[in-house]
């Protein structure tokens, strides 16, 4: 299953995606490609693989992006390898933006979407302040794109508010537990049952 994290930048997206990889078993993040520089607290293939505008280009031209697009000025995509990496039981969580959901959305009928909103605009402010990773700069601009990508919070099937982290972890959590129950993803896990009660004793 693919589980789709959007949100405005620092909702709490990779706080979240930590804690739920930490929290959950068979899940593994699709770690992004993209332009942007690293942050001192991010590590390479871990967080992201940070490569060159070239490098991004020739992905692009290779058709080895599954999505991909240009956000708050820097490119950053999905490659068609990471989604590979899901097994027949593990799901693959992708954190991506508005443009990166919509292309997912057109090619992974079945991937599940979860908004992320921040309690209120002002705490959103004062946590990309207080993350202390990006430019005064670019942090105006990363609020002036918030305020435009909030409104596809419709197009999403979940939303978490991450107001008090532990009760949004949960609530991350839970979606992707009861996607996990939907009838037609236990098949399998159900046939061994339905077949022992056909057994006789
Ligand atoms: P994003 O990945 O969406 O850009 P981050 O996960 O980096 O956002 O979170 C932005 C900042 O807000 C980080 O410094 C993080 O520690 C902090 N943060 C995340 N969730 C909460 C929360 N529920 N309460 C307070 N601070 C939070
Ligand atoms: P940041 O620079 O804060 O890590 O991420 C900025 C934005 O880029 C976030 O909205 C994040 O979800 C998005 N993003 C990260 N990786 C990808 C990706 O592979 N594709 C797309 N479309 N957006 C991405």
């Amino acid at each position: 299953m693919l589980i789709v994290i959007t949100g405005p930048s620092g909702s709490g997206k990779s706080t979240l995606a930590n804690r739920v990889l930490e929290e959950l078993e068979n899940v593994e993040f699709s770690v992004s490609h993209t332009t942007r520089q690293k942050r001192d607290t991010e590590i390479e293939g871990k967080d992201y693989h940070f490569v060159s505008e070239d490098e991004f280009k020739r992905m692009i031209q290779d058709e080895k992006l599954v999505e991909w697009a240009v956000v708050h000025g820097h490119y950053y995509g999905t490659a068609k390898k990471e989604l590979a990496r899901g097994t027949e039981e593990g799901d693959i969580l992708l954190d991506i933006d508005v443009q990166g959901a919509g292309q997912i959305r057109e090619k992974h009928k079945k991937a599940v979407f979860v908004f992320i909103l921040p309690p209120l605009f002002p705490e959103l402010r004062k946590r990309l302040e207080k993350r202390g990773q990006d430019s005064e700069s670019a942090i105006q601009k990363r609020l002036g794109v918030a305020r435009a990508e909030i409104q596809a919070y419709r197009e999403f099937d979940y939303v978490v508010i991450n107001d008090e982290l532990t009760k949004a972890v949960e609530e991350l959590k839970s979606v992707i537990l009861s996607q996990r129950c939907r009838r037609e993803i236990r098949e399998k896990e159900i046939m061994p049952i339905l077949r022992s009660f056909a057994e006789r004793d």
